[in-house]
């Protein structure tokens, strides 16, 4: 499943391509998550702007011209998209569900599960982009979000920390491996509750600051969406390595399920 890494290593690649673009056409194929909720149509002539990210969304502002539709695209990857940008595009396959054609290229996103979404919305802070973005929490490597804020937004919830983390409420960013990898290097139980604890948001900056750097060195297809997954996948301390030493005491790694996520561990490094 694409994570916020990959979502923010997807947005560097096609930000530049796209700022200053002009939309020619756009096309639909199957039906995503969502309905496009305009019609193709309405986009040509449209200008792009800055694509920026929210959580693991992203969004891709469009300027009006005089016809044209003025908002933007709030685009989700889902479980299993992918956006590629093609300079020139061949006949799309069956799993690429939406293209956006521009005067200099297309955006196309692949998803063979299409959980993923393109979605119009006037604004941001308007329907139907503002209800998907209202629930997620501070942005990971935002400035204002201290360790003493983060401490005293976990002061107040019981949840056991990684069930929090994944929920993306007090922070976005913390997918599966991402969220079991940060509790190692912070040696935190994932079981523990939050109330309980106080220092997992360095390890969790760090922890996104290398799958970031990763996906910035290895990702170059962006047909790829899984590439930083795999390549951070390949270092991961504990993340599906059941019963192999723990790097950094040796005993073995734990699995354990724990809401209905594999959860990975070290017992001895990571205590209750
Ligand atoms: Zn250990």
């Amino acid at each position: 499943m694409p994570e916020l890494p990959e979502v923010e290593v997807t947005r560097r690649g096609i930000a530049g391509p796209l700022r200053g673009a002009v939309v020619r056409a756009a096309r639909v194929g199957k039906p995503l998550r969502w309905p496009l909720g305009v019609t193709p149509q309405a986009l040509a002539g449209c200008t792009v702007g800055e694509v920026a990210r929210r959580g693991k969304y992203l969004w891709l502002p469009l300027q009006a011209t005089t016809t044209a539709a003025h908002g933007g695209l709030l685009v989700h990857l889902g479980m299993s998209g992918s956006l590629g940008w093609w300079p020139q595009a061949g006949e799309p396959g069956p799993h690429d569900h939406f293209d956006l054609v521009t005067d200099r290229g297309t955006l196309r996103l692949n998803d063979p599960r299409r959980f993923g979404s393109v979605v119009w919305s006037a604004a941001l802070d308007q329907a139907p982009a503002a209800p998907l973005l209202a629930r997620l929490g501070a942005e990971p490597f935002d400035p204002a979000l201290t360790p003493q804020s983060f401490h005293a937004a976990l002061r107040q919830r019981r949840t056991p920390i990684k069930s929090l983390l994944l929920a993306g409420e007090v922070v976005v960013g913390a997918g599966n491996i991402y969220a079991c990898e940060a509790l190692f290097q912070a040696g935190i139980h994932p079981a523990l509750a939050a109330n309980r604890i106080s220092r997992p948001l360095a390890a969790l900056r760090g922890t996104l600051a290398r799958a970031l750097e990763v996906g910035g060195s290895t990702l170059r297809d962006f047909a790829d969406a899984h590439g930083v997954a795999g390549a951070f996948q390949a270092e991961a301390a504990v993340y599906g390595r059941q019963g192999l030493p723990c790097p950094r005491c040796g005993a073995p790694v734990r699995r354990q399920v724990q809401a209905q996520r594999s959860t990975y561990f070290c017992a001895v490094c990571q205590r209750r």
